[in-house]
């Protein structure tokens, strides 16, 4: 079983691969690969992440098939089918990392900011589910005098946030295993810009 601090340095050190551009050749994903993992899989970490083309996490973390179990929504919301696919990677695969993966310039996270700024009703009640779970976290900050730009930055912040504390407090099997069974759930955001990831928790003193 791989640790919440070895897993997130093994993400720390394939990001930072990516954004150097030297992948890693040694990363298996070739048919030899693909028949070891008949047996079955033996992910290292559950990557909660938006949908958005531009934020692949096996990419942007440099890893083969079968090393991440990745969720991918609009604006990495957290809804009960979400929870329960992560419930099943951390019972079944022995995962103690999850990491919620938001990113700069998030257009579902916008899409919430717009629709707080001025609804509009147009939006379908499926979308409408999405952005709803997205604005009570962000929805405080627009008492705050600021731009854009830097409502924006904090709103894909605060949604991060937001999403990590529902993993740690809506699943009574996720709350256990962090008591227990040193799980983690972190949260991180990808730049579109630079290609870095920054995690938002410090694992250091875990084991
Ligand atoms: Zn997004």
């Amino acid at each position: 079983m791989v640790s919440a601090n070895d897993a997130i340095n093994r993400l720390r050190e394939g990001n930072k691969r990516f954004v150097s551009g030297i992948q890693n050749e040694s990363n298996l994903t070739d048919a030899y690969r693909r028949q070891a993992l008949l047996a079955g899989q033996d992910p290292f970490a559950v990557i909660l992440g938006c949908s958005d083309s531009r934020v692949p996490a096996e990419i942007i973390f440099d890893q083969g098939l079968g090393d991440l179990f990745v969720i991918r929504v609009a604006g990495n919301i957290v809804a009960p089918s979400l929870i329960g696919s992560v419930e099943f990677a951390v019972e079944a695969f022995g995962v103690r990392l999850v990491v919620v993966l938001g990113h700069t310039k998030c257009g579902a996270v916008s899409a919430a900011l717009s629709d707080l700024d001025r609804p509009t009703g147009r939006l379908s009640p499926n979308l409408r589910v999405i952005v709803d779970s997205i604005q009570p976290a962000i929805s405080p900050l627009m008492e705050i005098r600021q731009d854009r730009e830097a409502l924006m930055h904090q709103a894909v912040r605060e949604n991060i946030h937001a999403s990590v504390k529902q993993l740690q407090n809506g699943s009574k099997i996720l709350e256990e295993m962090i008591v227990e069974s040193g799980l983690a759930v972190v949260g991180a955001e990808y730049s579109l810009e630079t290609g870095e990831v920054e995690f938002f928790e410090d694992l250091s003193d875990a084991s």
